[in-house]
């Protein structure tokens, strides 16, 4: 058996009491010949390995650069230098891999996060990204988690659909029609029947109306997987391949939902806050770090653990998208015309920057939306008793903007099948979805979390790209 070792993470945790481990990682730093900072990528805490000067030979010392991988075994020892309780007295040092130091691209220095971005493929190997990866395992798992405690069944939709009626965004085609000599229609269009599924077919732009399906049958269900939109936004919160997250709940109103995502949101905050205490507060000063590089009135007045505690103790403010709009007509940000665009009727769609004044200057707080005029939402959004809104909710998360995006469903086959002729959705191809109506139709509401998002709001990073591993936006699908 190779893998008899002890994780770096636990054996920092024990008493050193000169027992005998084998530990295999990466060399970090290795100073004076003598003393080796060693990870394995269980935490950001470097083991110090000690060589005793004179015990090893110089073939051996020379191999041991940055980022080599070693495999030591030692006694554990109480430290005799500052910060660490026990380092390992090596008693054997074996190189599993030699790493050049002249063609190796990481330095044991800061490197910058678009420099990192090039090199993706090893960028793990940060105690940044380290420290972010192993958050987002850890929010990945407390999804689970929470919906498994409250009964909810983790439902796989597909990742091909012949739908494209959902409207959340552009969508990536699927297809093996060969791009010369394409099967054409007598009119000239594309033959889809010669198609590979038969059918024009695209990657999903979200699980829901799969979910809606799973949902009116089994009660409480939620997806957790990759949605595509191959919407041309260049933006620090926008991917064209994310995870999204989408409890879908039967015998649920508007309220209902809006209290699922915010114990959601402030649950999964919680266990990483239990479960990842020592990235965290490594991100949080990585963060405070590039706060000093803004001027005093960018930065934000709260730090990343201050702002997580926060959120979590704290009610989301809710209020309608009028109320809303109310507040911005009359905020001096807009009287003094500091908005890029003004607000001024009603019925307009909010751009971030309205979203940002709504949270960060006049609350201060999440914000959940609710009720939004019919216009600038999706037809399967259940109207309102007014006929001009929909029983819509957006919540809306300091320094990240749109975090959840959600709504009661429209129940009444009547009122959905008048919406859809509104829309111009196509009724015919939605038959399978109609049928939930159709057969004991029942009030039901659901949301997308954006897991990209959250993490960026727990992680405290600002762009997008660097908390998921390999990002995919326009003109980039490295690696
Ligand atoms: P936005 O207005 O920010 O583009 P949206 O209204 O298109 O968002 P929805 O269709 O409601 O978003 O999707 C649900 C959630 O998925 C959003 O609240 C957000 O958290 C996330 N999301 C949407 N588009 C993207 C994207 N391109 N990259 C990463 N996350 C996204
Ligand atoms: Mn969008």
């Amino acid at each position: 058996m190779f893998n008899k070792r002890i994780k770096i993470k636990e054996l920092l945790a024990v008493e050193p009491q000169q027992q005998e481990v084998t530990v295999m990682g990466w060399v970090r730093t290795f100073r004076n010949n003598q003393f080796i900072a060693l990870n394995d990528g269980s935490t950001n805490n470097n083991l110090q390995v000690v060589m005793e000067l004179g015990k090893f030979g110089d073939d051996l010392l020379k191999r041991i650069t940055t980022s080599a991988s070693l495999k030591v075994t030692g006694t554990v020892v109480p430290s005799l230098g500052k910060g660490q309780k026990l380092e390992l007295k090596a008693t054997h040092v074996e190189i599993l891999g030699d790493c050049d130091a002249e063609k190796y691209p990481l330095q044991p220095k800061k490197h910058s996060l678009e420099f990192l971005r090039e090199i993706a493929h090893l960028r793990f190997r940060t105690n940044t990204f380290g420290s972010v990866f192993r958050v987002r395992n850890a929010l990945a798992f407390a999804v689970h988690k929470f919906f498994n405690e409250k009964g909810f069944v983790y439902m796989h939709t597909p990742i091909i659909t012949a739908s494209d009626a959902e409207g959340a965004g552009e969508m990536f085609k699927v297809t093996t029609l060969p791009f010369d000599n394409t099967p054409r229609n007598v009119d000239g269009s594309i033959n889809f029947k010669e198609d590979f599924f038969g059918r024009a077919t695209n990657l999903t732009v979200s699980g829901q109306l799969e979910g809606e399906l799973a949902a009116t049958a089994l009660g409480d269900i939620y997806t957790f997987g990759p949605t595509f939109r191959a919407e041309n936004s260049n933006t620090a919160r926008h991917l064209a391949e994310f995870w999204m997250i989408e409890p879908e709940m039967a015998f649920s109103d508007l309220e209902d939902n809006a209290n699922l995502a915010e114990e959601f949101i402030k649950y999964i905050i919680g266990y990483a806050m239990v479960h990842c205490r020592e990235d965290l507060d490594f991100l949080a000063q990585r963060l405070a770090d590039e706060e000093k590089q803004k001027p005093q009135l960018e930065r934000s007045e709260m730090g990343l653990i201050e702002r997580l505690e926060f959120v979590i103790q704290n009610d989301f403010e809710r209020l309608t998208y009028t109320e809303a709009i109310q507040i911005l007509k009359e905020s001096n940000h807009n009287k003094k015309k500091k908005f890029q665009y003004l607000v001024e009727d009603w019925g307009v769609d909010l751009q971030s920057e309205h979203e940002r004044y709504l949270v960060e200057k006049h609350f201060k707080k999440p914000v959940i939306l609710t009720d939004y005029p019919k216009d600038i939402k999706s037809f399967y959004m259940r109207m309102n008793d007014d006929g001009k809104t929909v029983a819509a909710m957006d919540i809306l998360a300091p320094g990240i903007g749109e975090i959840v995006g959600g709504s009661q469903r429209e129940e009444r086959m009547d009122v959905l099948e008048k919406r859809m002729k509104e829309m111009n959705i196509p009724a015919e191809e939605m038959w399978w979805y109609l049928d939930t109506r159709r057969f004991g139709t029942v009030p039901h509401a659901g949301f997308g979390l954006g897991f990209e998002r959250m993490v960026q709001f727990v992680t405290g990073m600002t762009n997008i790209r660097d908390v998921i591993p390999f990002p995919r936006t326009p003109k980039s699908a490295e690696f």
